[in-house]
């Protein structure tokens, strides 16, 4: 049993903010490899117009692909009914809606107010209840920008915690807090994370979305578990960050979170060494690329043993 779960969310996450778009079947052999690693869950992809991401056009083919790996969680994101339709054709397991707590990054990204995203939630939730449930995904709203936006600067917490409570009403298994821009610091993690729980429901909230764009990335983490998260996103070499937040590069590196938290004696699944190997995938597909982490660069250190071995 593990202790924390890593969401990889590099094919997604990382992909979608490069301009180079990594070939299918490269993303196949990075896919697999990493859950041959150990990782459970990852997000795949996105479904939103290819015109717009053409990053991620053949999102459906990588979540055909990715079903096929054994116990594997199979996530996408979805912007809308018409991506939550077809990712439920595709067979995901998981799906997240974004809605951005800065109305001002919710009108830049995907063109909507939080009435409409609402609206939106409700009949995706509708639909996910017409399938029998075997073959219904896990349906999270992600709170993007709850940290602060480079739109709008400040975001209330107030605002996070209503909108939190609203995406629960309207039916979502779960939420998640995204720091979109990284703009988040551990008190501030600490502080969201208690008042949301407490709104919503402490199994409302298991999952943080971090960014390390000052730094404070693997910080936020540490705040993160002293209040009980479980899951964080991150990324594979921290690529990528968010195309739609101008400033914002590069999710938290999964290899330095998987290293952090083993070291301390929290299990999550995943071989190191294995996980450190994946990357020669991703400088083969993307010499282009930069790579970030610590752990990748400096190796691990002598006598390491992770918590996964015991
Ligand atoms: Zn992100």
């Amino acid at each position: 049993m593990n202790d924390i779960l890593i969401s990889e969310v590099g094919p997604r996450d990382g992909l979608q903010s490069i301009a180079s778009i990594m070939p299918l079947e490269a993303k196949k052999a990075w896919i697999a490899a990493q859950a041959a690693a150990g990782v459970t869950e990852i997000e795949v992809g996105s479904f939103v117009p290819a015109k717009l991401l053409p990053q991620l056009a053949d999102t459906a083919d990588v979540v055909a692909f990715a079903r096929s790996i054994p116990n594997l969680t199979v996530a996408v994101l979805v912007p809308n009914l018409k991506g939550a339709e077809a990712a439920v054709a595709a067979g995901a397991h998981k799906l997240t809606l974004p809605l951005s707590v800065s109305e001002t990054h919710s009108l830049k990204n995907v063109r909507r107010t939080h009435a409409q995203m609402l609206d939106e939630t409700r009949a995706i939730v509708a639909l996910l209840r017409s399938l029998p449930a075997e073959r219904r995904p896990k349906f999270e709203g992600g709170l993007s920008t709850a940290f602060g936006c480079t739109l709008e600067g400040h975001v209330s917490p107030d605002k996070v915690v209503a909108l939190g409570v609203a995406l629960m009403e309207a039916g979502c298994d779960e939420v998640g807090l995204s720091d979109t821009t990284g703009y988040a610091n551990p008190q501030q993690v600490k502080d969201l994370v208690r008042r949301v729980r407490s709104a919503c429901g402490a199994h409302a909230l298991s999952g943080l979305h971090l960014h390390n764009t000052r730094g404070l990335g693997l910080a936020n983490v540490m705040a993160g578990l002293e209040v009980g998260i479980t899951t964080f996103d991150s990324s594979l070499g921290g690529l990528g960050g968010c195309p739609f937040a101008p400033g914002a590069s590069g999710n938290i590196v999964t290899e330095d979170l998987v290293f952090m938290l083993e070291a301390m004696g929290l299990r999550t699944g995943i071989d190191l060494p294995k996980l450190l190997a994946v990357r020669d995938i991703l400088k083969a597909a993307l010499p282009r690329e930069e790579l970030y982490g610590f752990t990748p660069e400096a190796g691990l250190p002598l006598g390491f043993v992770p918590a996964t071995a015991h």
